[in-house]
């Protein structure tokens, strides 16, 4: 084994007055914010008012791209600016974006969310888009520190939130192909990283009559799940613990059907069906996403049947990664009928 984590992680209210103290541990004296325009407005003038305290300047950046190439770009205009530290503040992407550009600039990165509606705040993975458009994983290094305030995050709209509930709950069935691929076809997980990534799933849902207020105190819940998650992508070196057949017809989604639905609604539907597939529990996953107000049909995520079907069709097309749609290599005719049975509003007929 050879990985790395965070070395500092910090879940409470009022985090965000820590963050000068976290910087000075590293030595920065001065940070780049990467972040978007509707958290800069939330957030920005509190944030830098906190960080003048202790004298580290802060350069703020919006980002409202997460394309590689324009990245890319920016990386060598930012490599003339003078900073010690990046931080990405923000929903998924300025985590993703700072994430990948602390990389590139071999800075420490500090991630600070705003709500957790997946599963990147403190893993080693970045989710970009390619020169085509098409969606990109790119295993990068794991935050230094992350700082999770929870009256933020208690803050963060209810379907951002619904969404990370999904993302979360995906970690049921990517462990169980994970293990099947272990039989199957021999590939090897760290054993911890499984275990930690299938804790994080049941801690959400285990506890989701009380992640249903979305109250302070259940906001700790999905982010210690949040966190079990990221480190168990950087121990096992991939985002294999975490990562199956339900992100494959996330993916698949992505690339036929782009902007229909956030990722963990799309993961959230795609665990049902991989768990009904894989003969675990379905229902109680499509209660739980119900619970919470996350999408659990192809029509809560605006999709058809037949765009269902063939996004189930080219989702073990799209990695070689062995999970239960590739064991199974399922037709068009029998995946209807499984998403009529399980994820679809329409009668079964
Ligand atoms: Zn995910």
């Amino acid at each position: 084994m050879n990985f790395k984590t965070p070395r500092h992680v910090i879940i409470r209210e009022e985090a965000l007055d820590d963050v000068p103290q976290v910087l000075k541990e590293y030595g920065c004296d001065s940070l780049l914010i990467v972040s978007d325009v509707n958290v800069r407005m939330l957030y920005g003038v509190r944030i830098e008012q906190i960080l003048l305290r202790m004298n580290i300047k802060p350069i703020f950046i919006n980002v409202s791209t997460n394309d590689r190439p324009t990245l890319d770009k920016m990386h060598v205009e930012l490599s003339t600016l003078d900073f010690d530290c990046v931080a990405g503040m923000g929903g998924g992407r300025p985590v993703d974006v700072g994430k990948y550009l602390a990389f590139k600039l071999e800075k420490p990165f500090i991630s600070i969310p705003t709500s957790i509606s997946h599963d990147g705040f403190a893993s080693p993975i970045v989710a970009l888009k390619d020169e085509n458009g098409n969606p990109l994983s790119l295993f990068t290094a794991p935050p230094i520190s992350v700082i999770v305030d929870l009256d933020v995050i208690s803050q963060a709209p209810r379907r951002l939130l619904a969404s990370g509930v999904g993302d979360l709950l995906g970690k049921i069935t990517s462990v169980a192909d994970a293990r099947l691929a272990a039989r199957e076809v021999g590939e090897h997980v760290p054993e911890s990283a499984l275990r930690m990534a299938e804790a994080a799933a049941h801690i959400v849902l285990e506890n989701i009559e009380s992640i249903v207020s979305f109250s302070k105190k259940s906001m700790t819940l999905l982010a210690e799940a949040g966190l079990l998650a990221g480190m168990s992508m950087s121990i096992a070196g991939s985002s294999r613990p975490c990562s199956g057949s339900e992100h494959l017809f996330s993916h698949a989604i992505d690339k036929l059907y782009p902007g229909r639905a956030l990722h963990g609604e799309q993961v959230g539907v795609g665990t049902i069906i991989a768990a009904y597939l894989h003969g675990m529990d379905w229902i109680r996953i499509k209660q739980a996403l119900n619970a919470v107000g996350a999408p659990t049909s192809i029509e809560d995520l605006h999709m058809t049947l037949d765009e269902a079907v063939t996004a189930l069709l080219l989702a073990p097309r799209l990695r070689d990664r062995y999970t239960i749609l590739h064991k199974l290599s399922l037709e068009d005719k029998e995946l209807r009928e499984i998403v009529l049975r399980t994820v679809s509003k329409a009668k079964h007929q």
